[in-house]
């Protein structure tokens, strides 16, 4: 097996590397902030299965008291997803202010500049208008999401591509560039079974050589590696398979899903707070956390995030 000096010969890898030892021990959580969503997207793993079962707390007093537990065991970063985060603005900047912190939203309603001008704020989108009617109940999901972080410092766009939508790539990607935000790609799953173009079971081939081609294209604008992109995408390391025997997170086999290209999410939930503990759905969450982190330390790799 490859010793660490053999993976941190790709360039990305090692900046990161570097980033994160000199921000020093990590200890994140992932916090669900909401059970509630103004989409219903097609596939959402959060919906899929079941998660918004655990309501978010009601009472300030448990919010706040969730805070303080988390700070006393050491917690210093916090990724906020949901539901909806932007639903739920006072708590977002309760995080904040105690936290390094990263959200990701569907980017319908703007998550406020001032009070949180060092957020990382990673928008959602799966394709172009026509995906968003399709998988996401409405054709103007993307453009509302361009028009409120129009050269955002603290945006990038987190992309994820159905096997069967690769042509879309190039479009889509111009139009995150040229609104001023960065990209960072995910790989759709079919939890819904609608089959066809979305089905995992088509393989990744044509939505990998398209992002790659972006990659190349757009130097320092893509979050991602060709490398990177292929582990993900084909459960290949080197000359080895991995799955959810050597990565909880990033898993293709887990047990509980057998067959399933993705894995299920298995949290700890907490007065309705929920902090996932082992895999996650479609690969990507893990480098979204990690890029939001070195987005969030000053001076990182990411210039203007
Ligand atoms: S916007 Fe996000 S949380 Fe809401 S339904 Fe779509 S994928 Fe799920």
């Amino acid at each position: 097996m490859p010793n660490l000096s053999a993976y941190l010969k790709d360039p990305l890898l090692r900046r990161m590397w570097n980033d994160i030892r000199e921000a020093g021990p990590l200890r994140s959580i992932s916090v669900d902030l909401t059970h509630l969503c103004n989409l219903r997207c097609a596939g959402c793993y959060y919906f899929e299965e079941g998660m918004d079962a655990y309501k978010s707390p009601a009472g300030e007093m448990v919010f706040d008291g969730f805070i303080e537990r988390e700070k006393a065991r050491g917690t210093n970063f916090v990724t906020i997803v949901g539901g909806e985060p932007s639903l739920e603005i006072p708590r977002i900047k309760k995080i904040y202010d105690h936290f390094r912190a990263s959200v990701a939203t569907n980017g319908i309603r703007k998550i406020p500049y001032e009070g949180l001008e060092n957020l990382p704020i990673g928008i959602s989108v799966w394709g172009d208008c026509d995906t968003d009617q399709a998988l996401r109940g409405g054709k103007d999901i993307f453009e509302k999401g361009l028009n409120n972080y129009r050269d955002d410092p603290r945006a990038f766009w987190y992309y994820t591509v159905a096997p069967g939508h690769a042509h879309e790539v190039e479009r889509v990607v111009a139009r995150c560039l040229e609104n001023g935000n960065p990209v960072l790609f995910n790989y759709y799953s079919d939890l819904a079974h609608l089959g066809g173009a979305l089905d995992y079971r088509n393989g990744f081939g044509p939505v990998r050589q398209a992002i790659d081609r972006m990659i190349e294209r757009y130097p320092g604008r893509i979050f991602m590696t060709p490398y990177f992109n292929r582990v993900i995408s084909t459960g290949q390391l080197f000359d080895e398979r991995w799955g959810y025997d050597v990565c909880t997170n990033l898993s293709t086999d887990c047990p509980k899903m057998p067959g399933a290209w993705k894995a299920v999410n298995h949290s700890t939930r907490i007065s309705g707070l929920t902090m996932p503990i082992l895999c996650i759905p479609a690969a990507v969450v893990p480098a979204f956390s990690a890029i939001a982190l070195l987005a969030s330390i000053p001076g990182s790799i990411f210039p203007g995030l």
